[in-house]
């Protein structure tokens, strides 16, 4: 056990070259714990608040005032605690805050500062970070969901749906995973040349971008890319879809550019529908608003019986909202992105609560990310059985892919790998989560 002593922040820069908070911490033991903390482009409203300068410098997006929290609010308020006791150390800068959303410190500021904390507190503790969160010996590697074509806020809304990906479901190990879907990826890419576009145009994450001539052409390049790859699409492979319905719904109608077509919530689902029944999905993310929680209900219903249905918006790593959509047989999966929450024990909190209701759980990076690979800790530790990261190039996408592959590798013989059972829906008859 060791306190902290001290507490300091800087503005860094994403992956997408915008401000971001970065935090060292350093305990009186000797040992150190930095941060530099990710940033989403499709924000929904639930998440916790991002402060931003506003003004001239960096078009707006400037930290500087989330660094000023970290400096002179944040450190008073956990410096002297013990950093083992990570919820007490989250609950001193929640009550600094006193806002539910941690709108006056900002929440990037509270999220650099708890992760710090997290990570010096392994490393003085002379361990891995996943051992030190984890309660068994044997890491879970979780099974990837890989970006293959982008669309929507990550990638100029060249398509509307925001993200086509794979999860190799098939596969037997991490690394045997992390392979196929570089595959997938290189094929992919070789069919969107033949039809006149570009692979060398990257988006967000890493993904391929560039315009289509619908929605469902993003998923029919995607099937024949796993088939190009030598994979039977959704029996080696599967595709997920993040539509991210948010960023096209105007408040009465679904509105798909590309498609030329308005649509009532209820023909918007008849299309996902659709597209469920002509592509092998495997995982449906964000299908309705975030405010829709009847739309959801019946989502879960049509899409949710032998397939993932993930909330991402809809749940914005909130325990009050899993809560909701467990007592109303809402969506079957969350995604867990620690930005959304603030501090690394509410995002915890959500995992724990799916664990023990029977939704899967999906570790996820953002849009604008960073090199750290903590996420990948984080997978393993909490024994989520899915990551999500974005593609299989980026460094800051790679350093999470390298550390789980780092895990696996190191840990030869010792390791369980998540598989086809790390989602939900899926026929749990491969290695699981135990
Ligand atoms: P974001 O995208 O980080 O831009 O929110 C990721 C996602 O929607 O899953
Ligand atoms: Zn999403």
């Amino acid at each position: 056990m060791t306190t902290i002593s001290s507490v300091r922040g800087f503005e860094a820069l994403d992956s997408r070259g915008r401000p971001t908070v970065g935090c060292v911490v350093e305990l009186a033991g000797g040992a150190r714990g930095r941060v530099v903390v990710p940033s989403g482009a499709s924000t929904g409203q639930y998440e916790a608040y991002e402060l931003r300068d506003g003004g001239p410098r960096y078009e707006g997006f400037g930290v500087v005032g989330a660094v000023r929290s970290v400096n002179e609010v944040l450190a008073t308020a956990v410096t002297g605690l013990e950093a083992a006791d990570q919820e007490q150390v989250d609950l001193a800068m929640e009550a600094a805050d006193g806002t539910p959303t941690l709108a006056v410190l900002g929440g990037n500021a509270v999220l650099a500062v708890s992760l710090a904390v997290m990570i010096a507190d392994a490393q003085g503790a002379g361990c891995e970070l996943w051992q030190r969160l984890s309660d068994s010996e044997i890491p879970l590697l979780p099974m990837p969901m890989v970006n293959i074509f982008s669309g929507g806020a990550h990638a100029g809304h060249a398509i509307d749906i925001q993200d086509v990906l794979v999860v190799p479901v098939g596969a037997a190990s991490f690394a045997e995973a992390m392979e196929w879907v570089s595959r997938v990826r290189l094929a992919s890419a070789v069919i969107l040349e033949s039809r006149g576009g570009s692979a060398a145009l990257v988006a967000d994450e890493g993904g391929l971008g560039g315009r289509l001539a619908s929605n469902a052409e993003a998923l029919s390049l995607v099937t024949e890319g796993i088939a190009a790859a030598g994979f039977v699409p959704g029996v080696d492979v599967g595709i997920a879809v993040d539509l991210a319905a948010n960023q096209f719904w105007d408040g009465s109608h679904y509105v798909l550019r590309t498609d030329h077509l308005r649509l009532t919530p209820s023909d918007w689902l008849s299309v996902v529908v659709g597209w469920c029944e002509q592509f092998p999905i495997v995982s449906v993310e964000d299908v309705l608003s975030d405010d829709d929680w009847s739309g959801w209900r019946q989502a879960t219903q049509s899409l949710g019986v032998g397939r993932q249905l993930l909330g991402d918006d809809l749940f914005a790593t909130n325990v009050s909202r899993l809560r909701r959509a467990i007592d109303s047989a809402v969506g079957n999966a969350v995604l867990v992105k620690p930005n959304q929450a603030g501090t690394v024990s509410r995002a915890l909190a959500v995992v724990r609560m799916a664990q023990e209701n029977g939704y899967a759980t999906v570790v996820s990076a953002r849009s604008g990310d960073t090199e750290d690979a903590w996420l990948a800790d984080l997978a393993v530790g909490w024994r989520s059985g899915q990551i999500k990261v974005g593609s299989t190039m980026r460094s800051e996408r790679t350093a999470k892919w390298n550390r789980l592959l780092e895990i696996e590798a190191l840990n030869q013989g010792h390791t369980r790998f998540a598989g086809r059972g790390g989602l939900a829906g899926q026929a749990v008859d491969a290695p699981g989560i135990v």
